[in-house]
C-alpha cells in the first residue's frame, strides 16, 4: 500500500506528465503540424499555426493562399486573427504563437503588431524567414521584441515541407 507521501508524489508525477502532454511546446507544435497536414491535403504548402493563452489554444491557422487566392492567407495571420476575435482585442500580450515554419516578414510584422511575447517555430526558412535566416526582424529596434525559440520538432516540420515539394515535382 502506498503511504500518504508516496500518493502525493505519485499525483505530482501524474500532474507533471499531464502538463507535459497537454501544455509543452511540442504538444502545441503537434497541433500546428496537424493543421499543416490538413493544408497539404488541400494542395497548399503545409504550414500550420496555433496561438495559446495560459496553455489553452485560442486561435488556429493554416496556409490557405491557393484556395483563398490571396497572398495574405498565411497560417500565422489566420491564427492571430482568430485569437484576436476570441479574446476581443488586438493585444495578444499574454499569448504564445507556435508555427511549423519560421515566419515571413508579413507574419513577423503581425507578431510585433499583436504584441505576442513568445514565438516558437519549427523549421527554418532560408528563403523568407525573418527570425535569423534572411534577416532577424526581432533584433531591430521596434517597439516590441518577442522571445523566439526555433527548431521545435524541426525534423517533422521540415520533413512535411520536403515531402510536399518532392510530391509536387513527381
Ligand atoms: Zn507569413
Amino acid at each position: 500500500m502506498l503511504s500518504g507521501r508516496a500518493i502525493i508524489l505519485d499525483m505530482e508525477e501524474a500532474m507533471i506528465e499531464h502538463s507535459e502532454a497537454t501544455c509543452s511546446p511540442q504538444a502545441f507544435m503537434r497541433r500546428a503540424l496537424a493543421l499543416a497536414r490538413e493544408a497539404a491535403g488541400r494542395g497548399e504548402v503545409p504550414v500550420g499555426a496555433v496561438v495559446t493563452l495560459r496553455g489553452e489554444i485560442v486561435g488556429e491557422g493554416q496556409n490557405r493562399r491557393e484556395h483563398g487566392k490571396s497572398a495574405l492567407l498565411h497560417a500565422e495571420i489566420e491564427a492571430i486573427g482568430q485569437a484576436c476575435a476570441r479574446l476581443g482585442g488586438w493585444r495578444l500580450w499574454e499569448c504564445e504563437l507556435f508555427v511549423t515554419l519560421e515566419p515571413c516578414p508579413m507574419c513577423a510584422g503581425a507578431i510585433v503588431n499583436a504584441r505576442i511575447p513568445r514565438l516558437v517555430y519549427g523549421a527554418r526558412d532560408p528563403k523568407a524567414g525573418c527570425c535569423g535566416s534572411v534577416v532577424d526582424l526581432f533584433a531591430l529596434p521596434f517597439n516590441h521584441r518577442p522571445e523566439v525559440l526555433g527548431g521545435c520538432l524541426e525534423e517533422e516540420c521540415a520533413g512535411l515541407l520536403r515531402d510536399f515539394f518532392a510530391e509536387l515535382r513527381k
